[in-house]
């Protein structure tokens, strides 16, 4: 723990702290039993909108650990409070305990050297059994804290899920308008500080047709053909240099079978930028581009065929921001990633964080420790190697925010 670099104000107190010192070894003295919890975690299947099982797990473990307030609220989400002295400040700290991946998953988890590989192991794997790993710690080295915790886990982070966990807790639930600063774990690392929300447009394109016989009605306009004049078009946007701007077409589905003009083709996007003003010319761009698609379709029709029709849903929307880098809750992040001896990074990404960000609630997504590679496919895998780094850093950055009670 030594570093030439001086730890900010908070960051120093809290690690004055004999506790806290305890507390920092508990990490690497549970490594093998963090590693389980995470198996037994991820082993519970966790798709999006179908996350009740893994809800109810936490659920069950906030209880054993001793949070008070435990509960699974009307969105799905499962919360337990840490009582600090006061009930404010109130952070949030939270992981998602949803997957991208469909119901019908094998989320067994398998050990292959030092390696765990499992849909979903790392993200949300890592952030939810920081959570617990955290509480733990916490509990055993009898740590107090002023403010009080609010440890969430959140729904339908992923995907369509569109933030609807999150959603509901900063806006809707019991708690809202009392959360003072949110902290979200969200896959591995311990040098990244995501404090800029990557926003991002999700849209359902459905093209639709009269459909019929390959032989026998050719000339009629053919949704998949007209999907895929849209999926060209699309592929062909001239990027930006800057802002990083991205596009996926990350879902197809149309047709019956080989020898019938399909009745219906559809497709899921995702649009993204770091800039509003760039994410706003893409989402321009590929209005006008399905649109176009439909036309160049339409038009290759026999006279009097009924025309395609085209419909574009907004399916997910997420807004961007940022908690600005000299905001003390940044300003602790940072401070307690050099004072572990590792070189900080200032990061954009589209996490939970994006909601609070847009409240203007200071929030941050931290890596929850290890490594990890091939997010959001069935490969994913996670090394739990050095994984107390990224701990020690939850921690200290937990502590900092909610100070410590020394009374
Ligand atoms: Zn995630």
């Amino acid at each position: 723990m030594s570093s030439l670099l001086k730890p900010s104000p908070p960051v120093r107190s809290v690690l004055s702290s004999p506790e806290v010192k305890r507390a920092l070894t508990f990490f690497e003295k549970n490594a093998e039993a963090i590693t389980d919890e995470q198996i037994s975690i991820c082993s519970i299947p966790a798709s999006p909108f179908g996350e009740r099982a893994r809800a109810e797990y936490l659920a069950d473990k906030f209880k054993a650990l001793g949070l008070s307030e435990v509960d699974i609220d009307e969105e799905g989400n499962c919360l337990g409070l840490f009582k600090g002295a006061s009930p404010s400040p109130l952070l949030v700290v939270s992981a998602h305990l949803d997957t991208v991946f469909a119901p019908d998953t094998d989320f067994t988890v398998v050990r292959s050297g030092r390696r765990l590989l499992a849909p979903g192991i790392a993200d949300d794997g890592c952030g939810l059994v920081a959570l617990i790993a955290l509480i733990r710690a916490i509990r055993t080295e009898k740590i107090r804290t002023e403010g009080s915790i609010l440890f969430v886990g959140t729904v339908g982070e992923e995907g369509e899920g569109n933030l609807r966990g999150v959603r509901y807790l900063l806006t809707r639930g019991r708690w809202a308008s009392k959360v003072d600063a949110f902290l979200s774990f969200d896959g591995p690392g311990v040098d990244r500080v995501t404090n800029r929300a990557l926003g991002s447009r999700r849209y359902r394109v459905e093209i639709t047709g009269p459909g019929g016989h390959s032989w026998g009605d050719f000339g009629l306009p053919n949704p998949v053909h007209a999907l895929g004049r849209a999926v060209a078009k699309l592929a062909g946007y001239p990027l930006p240099r800057e802002p990083r701007t991205t596009f996926n077409v990350g879902r197809i589905e149309g047709g019956v079978t080989v020898n019938a003009i399909p009745e219906k083709a559809m497709m899921d996007v995702d649009l993204r930028s770091g800039a509003d003003a760039e994410l706003q010319r893409l989402d321009s761009f590929f209005r006008r581009a399905m649109r176009q698609a439909a036309d160049e379709e339409n038009a290759t029709r026999r006279p009097g065929d009924p025309l395609l029709e085209l419909k574009i849903d907004l399916i997910g929307e997420r807004p961007s921001g940022e908690t600005p880098p000299g905001s003390p809750l940044v300003e602790l992040a940072v401070e307690a990633t050099k004072v572990l001896g590792i070189e900080p990074r200032l990061d954009q990404s589209s996490t939970d964080s994006n909601l609070p960000i847009s409240l203007g609630i200071p929030a941050i997504t931290l890596g929850g420790g290890g490594t990890s590679g091939a997010s959001h496919t069935l490969a994913e895998w996670f090394d739990p190697t050095d994984r107390d780094l990224g701990l020690k850093r939850a921690l200290l950055v937990v502590l900092g925010v909610a100070g410590l009670d020394h009374k």
